[in-house]
């Protein structure tokens, strides 16, 4: 099945719009984020112009927009550069000025011709007692006044492009919109009293008072839950299709497990006892496991994934470990290695670095099975790696990998089990669109005797009096994360802040200052890291990009410079890095005052709470969906309509409907069914049609 003919105008090229050219469509992409017609219907107005307003010159106030029937009198050029061109312009009430500057005298003469009768639309101002207009907004015939004489929408735009031209190239998209069937469900749709797909559109470009421009109403409304019913409804396609597979049931006496918690020198923690049995419940089951395992920096997930793992060793299989970077990838083995060695489970270490005969030799442990378990980074992808027998891949830090790779190594074995680890508390809306194919399981209790960290607020220019205080705490044996501001977005002004910083920090503290950036290679960010762990550098200046769960027990201390630049899942993480020793850890919140209200509340929240669920909901809260930080780094889908900060709700909807939906339509065939895979075609799911498709 491809998509059908219908949808095809509105997903032609914008050039296809009249007025639009190849140039102006470069514009338009950047506008809209795409391409093509769709692009463009999707692009709303943030605001309204009323032009309906028409009265005679003599009745237009000060201030107000108006759209008047004028008589193009006698041009006035400007006699010097810097002063305005004027057109006299009268009616049967009064005269008018309507006013240019750097104007541009053939266009005026073009459109102003002296006697002409025309209508303009603007701002009426009163200059030394006489009414004006600076740059009408709108210049037609008298024959097309309705067009003018309306409720002007007003949409967001970029350089280059006026509202003007936004505007009627939205309308003559909206000459490409197919009828489309209707794919939601009645009672649905009655009881949020939703418009029908067409009028929907059409009533979210015209907004007719402030309420149109609200994502609640109506029509907003449903084209957000249309939004949010295509992604769930693909990631209820994706889950089946990856669970159709079948899997693998893996029953054991655990005895390996009674003896690594036998073993242990601490208690699993009750999270930590439920998110097992809940993974071990689906590990036993004949269908494949697609499980995320979430918990906070520190909430002890390598523990659980580990008993997991030794769950598949047990009856025969292997498993993997996955982590983001090499550096991770060997710390996990590093901690893995004694619990294995008392469970007796042989394992080894695969990474980017091991080339050669040594890589040959440790494909081959993974080829015979003599490696139980193995552990590494994407190197494990790789296609000339073969396991004997994956039973159960785990892949931490999910956010770093893509559905796509996780595709690629489940492929690696038959049915193979899959647990995600992630330290990103995701709200539990946000965690539904992401992954909403996976089953959750949460770690929302830290291990015992953990002591708070103690943050504290300083304004920038205290910057040398917390210097001090950091060497007397460095002379104690303290180590110190740096963090630099996040300029404007730009990579390389981020480099330029922290290096300096770097240098600064080196007159201070002398030379065991290391720095390190994403511009480093690899190979180097690992040696500089290394440093810091080894205890061969005291502070680590570093722009955001230390290594999400890289443990340095020893680091004790954060200082992030204006903190009032980063969102609270960011300042979460980065404060997440210390805390992990038995000493007491400090992470100090630099400013530039004066704070506006929503820095304040922010910086005010971390000092309160260390919950990283409530944190990440109130940065929902504060930031809107689309930019919830580790949001966009993990690769979440970004809407276009809804917006998770309100339509939150409806999300929780769509979930069920779609669930609900497969259950008793599971081939879409139903008309309500088959008004859904145009629905899929109209966000682009084709992904999932193709797992229709595939039956
Ligand atoms: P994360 O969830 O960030 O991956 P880790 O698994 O690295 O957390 O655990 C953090 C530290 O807590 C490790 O040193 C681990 O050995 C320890 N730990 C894990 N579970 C417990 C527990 N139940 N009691 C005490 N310490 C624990
Ligand atoms: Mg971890």
């Amino acid at each position: 099945m491809s998509r059908p003919f219908d949808l095809d105008p509105i997903f032609r090229s914008l050039t296809a719009l009249p007025g639009v050219g190849p140039r102006n469509a470069k514009l338009f992409e950047r506008l809209t984020g795409g391409p093509k017609v769709l692009d463009l219907l999707w692009h709303l107005p943030i605001d309204f112009v009323d032009r309906r307003f028409s009265p005679k010159i003599s009745g237009a106030p000060d201030g107000k927009i108006a759209t008047l029937a004028l008589k193009i009198g006698k041009h006035f050029p400007n006699a010097k550069k810097g002063q305005p061109y004027r057109v006299w312009c009268t009616d049967d009430t009064g005269t008018i000025n309507l006013v240019f500057f750097h104007a541009n005298k053939g266009w005026i003469e073009k459109q102003l011709p002296e006697g002409a009768d025309l209508i303009v639309s603007g701002r009426v101002e009163y200059y030394n007692g006489n009414p004006q207009i600076v740059h009408p907004d709108a210049i037609a015939k008298p024959e097309d006044r309705t067009a003018i004489e309306i409720m002007e929408p007003v949409y967001p735009l970029t350089q280059g492009l006026t509202n003007q031209a936004v505007r009627k190239a939205l309308q003559a998209s909206l000459k490409f919109v197919p009828a489309m069937p209707e794919w939601l469900d009645p009672a649905l749709k009655k009881r949020e009293n939703w418009p029908d797909w067409n009028s929907a559109l059409r009533a979210a470009h015209q907004p007719e008072d402030e309420h149109g421009l609200s994502p609640l109403h109506p029509a907003r409304a449903r084209l957000a839950y249309d939004e949010l019913l295509a992604n769930q409804l693909t990631l209820a396609l994706v889950r089946r299709q990856q669970k159709k597979k079948a899997g693998r049931s893996f029953k054991t006496p655990g005895l390996l497990k009674e003896k690594l918690i036998a073993a242990l020198p601490f208690a699993l923690t009750g999270a930590q006892k439920r998110t097992l049995a809940e993974i071990e419940s689906d590990m036993v089951q004949p269908l494949r496991m697609l499980r995320l395992l979430q918990g906070d920096v520190g909430s002890g997930k390598t523990i659980v994934a580990c008993l997991a793992m030794l769950g598949a060793v047990e009856s025969g299989a292997q498993a993997a470990l996955m982590a983001p970077t090499e550096i991770l990838a060997r710390q996990h083995a590093q901690s893995l290695k004694p619990w294995l060695d008392m469970a007796g489970v042989r394992s080894l270490v695969l990474t980017g670095r091991d080339k050669g005969k040594a890589r040959e030799a440790l494909l081959e442990h993974i080829r015979n099975g003599e490696a139980q378990i193995v552990i590494g980074t994407h190197a494990l992808f790789q296609d000339d790696i073969e396991f004997s027998n994956l039973g159960l891949a785990v892949i931490d830090e999910q956010h770093r990998f893509g559905v796509h790779q996780r595709l690629q190594l489940s492929a690696k074995g038959k049915g193979t089990d899959i647990l995600v680890m992630t330290a990103t508390p995701i709200p539990r809306t946000l965690a539904l669109t992401a992954y909403g194919d996976m089953d959750v399981s949460r770690l929302d209790e830290k291990p015992p005797g953990r002591r708070p960290i103690e943050t504290l607020l300083l304004p920038s220019d205290r910057l040398e009096d917390m210097v001090a205080g950091l060497k007397r705490r460095i002379g104690q044996g303290a180590r110190v994360y740096w963090v630099c501001p996040l300029v404007e977005e730009s990579e390389l002004l981020d480099l330029a802040a922290a290096t300096e910083r770097h240098e600064t920090l080196q007159n201070w503290f002398g030379d065991r200052v290391g720095l390190i950036h994403g511009r480093l290679k690899p190979d180097e960010k690992d040696s500089v890291m290394e440093k810091f762990t080894a205890g061969d550098l005291d502070v680590l200046v570093a722009t955001t990009v230390i290594e999400v769960g890289v443990d340095v027990p020893e680091a004790t201390i954060m200082v992030i410079e204006h903190a009032e630049r980063f969102g609270l899942s960011q300042l979460h993480q980065l404060r997440g890095r210390v805390g992990r020793g038995a000493q007491q850890s400090y992470c100090f919140l630099m400013y530039a005052p004066p704070l506006g209200e929503i820095a304040k509340e922010r910086l005010s929240i971390m000092r309160a709470t260390e919950d990283g669920f409530v944190l990440a909901e109130k940065d929902l809260e504060l930031r809107g969906g689309g930019d919830a930080l580790g949001v966009r780094q993990s690769g979440m889908p970004g809407f276009r309509l809804a917006d998770l900060s309100v339509h939150g709700g409806l999300l929780s909807v769509a979930h069920d409907d779609a669930r609900l939906l497969l259950e008793k339509d599971p081939d879409l065939s139903t008309p309500r069914g088959q008004a859904l895979k145009t629905l899929l075609y109209l966000f682009e799911q084709d992904q999932a049609i193709q797992y229709l498709r595939s039956g």
